[in-house]
């Protein structure tokens, strides 16, 4: 009679085989007792969800092939992908039993949804007596450490969250995954006996519903490629060295950072990895660029906002929400529709809006430039209904990062200069005086002349008729003028900025005096305009 049992690695996030301590627990268990033990690395592919969850085609076509990928990575140390359809919990009360589970490892994940989850499986095992072992990987910090590094709360700022993680070692990433020794799989349970392919890899057929949504396949899934982009990033040290993001370009037809967003929020790259390579580099280069600005500056911002969502379920909207401001933002569907689909007659918002829908990823100060518009700058929407879109369309979508830097482009949060607004001509002309990238996305504008392709209602009617493209008729007219509308909207932040305070106030009426509070927040916030600039 058989009598071995299965360890089982559960990817969820970390879709990787580099310097991953939960499924090198699997291997190096099952290497040294090759008697006892099978190994089954699952991916458990619910198709409800595939239904509802609010991911575009470019998003679902990025994690298949990222499965794939992953599955060939792990044949090559003698194991595979076993793709599990259903609910985790249903699979997991089947398999535990069928494979005759005994230990279950994964990585952790801060996210209200995966913990709720992962404490459902986690009873499950219990219940059976299956061991769990988990890890947290996705971050370099454990953001529960930070926290209770910081006394118990997460680092409001940047600079405190720096000054706290300081004196916390990151541990190196792990080595080349040894080989599974037995190469013997498993036995086939009751559905493989049924269809042998049960357990396959989706194709792009069963994730992406709407084909006709795929846009060019700039940035393809896996961690094939996530080390291949990290190296050739990595490559040029003197780039690296002097990286500083305020002068990197939004509107580059090439990407003028790394895009390397989507694999980690995939953990198809280990941040504990690139962050090891990245201080490998500083040290050969003492004259470095520094954080927050520096591209390890970069990193540690995805571990700030991880550290403060990690404190906060309901941190990706504003009601309830410890951090974030309460905004009386307006709802105007409209307005939220032209922005969504880039037709709000602003060529720079619309080209940028339009490359997120194609391409699945836009630089940041892209991001800055469109999430200022909708919000505080033009529009006076709501960060959550930007987000929403951002959740759909951003190949990179990350529910720690997404809030975050919504609340920090809004003044909703983390950022309060709230009088600092971009303006959706004059930013994007800096980096790209001739309109080149108007030119790419908004193609209808490709012959308006760099001195009104920005501004093309500055362009009387007998020219855009000239140009080929006419207002009203062959793109909008603007929505908003920009001139007019933000300065209204910074009296309303103002406002609502003084309801904030006087909630606050009334809430603790022993603190300082509201004067006294005030000169505060005003100092803090001037000596911090550099600081923290991202
Ligand atoms: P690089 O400049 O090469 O930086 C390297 C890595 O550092 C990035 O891959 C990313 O993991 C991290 N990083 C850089 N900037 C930030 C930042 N401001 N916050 C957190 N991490 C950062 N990033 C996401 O990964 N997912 C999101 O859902 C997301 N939503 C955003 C929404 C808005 C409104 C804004 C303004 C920014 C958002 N960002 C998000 C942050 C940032 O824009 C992207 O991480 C960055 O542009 C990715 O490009 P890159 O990999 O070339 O970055």
């Amino acid at each position: 009679m058989d009598t071995k049992t299965t360890l089982i690695h559960w990817f969820r996030k970390g879709l990787r085989v580099h310097d991953n301590p939960a499924l090198n627990l699997i291997i190096t268990k099952a290497n040294s007792e090759p008697t006892k033990y099978y190994v089954r690395p699952i991916f458990i592919l619910d198709a409800a969800l595939i239904q509802w969850l609010r991911v575009g085609a470019n998003r679902w076509r990025f994690l298949q092939q990222t499965l794939v990928d992953l599955d060939a990575n792990l044949r090559k140390v003698n194991t595979q992908l076993y793709v599990v359809r259903g609910t985790p919990a249903a699979v997991f009360s089947r398999i535990i039993k069928d494979w005759r589970v005994s230990l279950l490892t994964y990585e952790t994940d801060i996210e209200p949804y995966a913990l709720k989850r992962d404490a459902d499986v986690q009873r499950l095992a219990k219940e059976a007596g299956v061991k769990v072992e988990t890890f947290c990987t996705h971050t370099i910090y454990n953001p529960e450490l930070v926290i209770q590094r910081n006394g118990g709360s997460a680092p409001l700022t940047y600079q405190k969250f720096l000054s706290v993680i300081e004196k916390i070692k990151v541990p190196p990433a792990l080595g080349k995954l040894d080989s599974l020794i037995d190469v013997q799989p498993p036995p086939k349970d009751a559905l493989e006996l049924e269809n042998a392919n049960c357990y396959a890899c989706p194709t792009i057929d069963e994730l992406v519903k709407r084909p006709e949504e795929l846009g060019a396949n700039k940035f393809p899934g896996g961690e094939t490629e996530a080390l291949r982009r990290m190296n050739a990033a990595l490559s040029d040290e003197s780039w690296v060295a002097a990286f500083e993001k305020p002068n990197t370009a939004p509107n580059s037809l090439d990407p003028s950072t790394t895009v390397l967003s989507p694999y980690l929020k995939f953990g198809c790259l280990s941040a504990r990895l690139f962050h090891q390579r990245l201080m490998d580099i500083l040290k050969r280069h003492p004259k470095h660029s520094k954080p927050p600005v520096s591209l390890h500056g970069q990193l540690l911002w995805r571990e700030f906002y991880y550290t403060a969502a990690a404190s906060e379920t309901n941190f990706d909207r504003m009601l309830g929400n410890k951090f974030c401001m309460q905004i009386p933002w307006e709802i105007n569907e409209e307005h939220l529709t032209a922005w969504t689909h880039g037709r709000t007659g602003y060529p720079f918002i619309d080209a940028i809006m339009r490359q997120l829908r194609q391409e699945g990823w836009i630089h940041h100060l892209a991001r800055h430039a469109v999430a200022c518009f909708l919000t505080r700058g033009d529009l006076w929407i709501s960060w959550e209904e930007g987000q929403k879109v951002f959740e759909e369309l951003l190949l990179d979508q990350d529910w720690a990062l997404n809030a975050g830097n919504w609340m920090w482009l809004s003044a909703s949060a983390f950022f309060y200069q709230y009088f600092r607004v971009y303006s959706p001509v004059a930013f994007g002309k800096k980096t790209d005086p001739t309109g080149a990238y108007i030119r790419k996305y908004v193609p209808e504008l490709a012959k308006y002349p760099a001195g009104c392709i920005y501004e093309p209602w500055k362009a009387a009617l007998s020219a855009q008729r000239e140009y080929g493209c006419v207002l009203g008729k062959d793109y909008p007219h603007r929505i908003v003028k920009h001139e007019i509308v933000h300065k209204e909207n910074i009296k309303r932040m103002t406002a609502a900025y003084k309801v904030n305070r006087e909630v606050k106030e009334a809430k603790s009426p022993k603190k300082e005096s509201s004067k006294g509070k005030r000169k505060q927040a005003g100092t803090s916030a001037q000596s911090t305009k550099k600081k923290q600039r991202t």
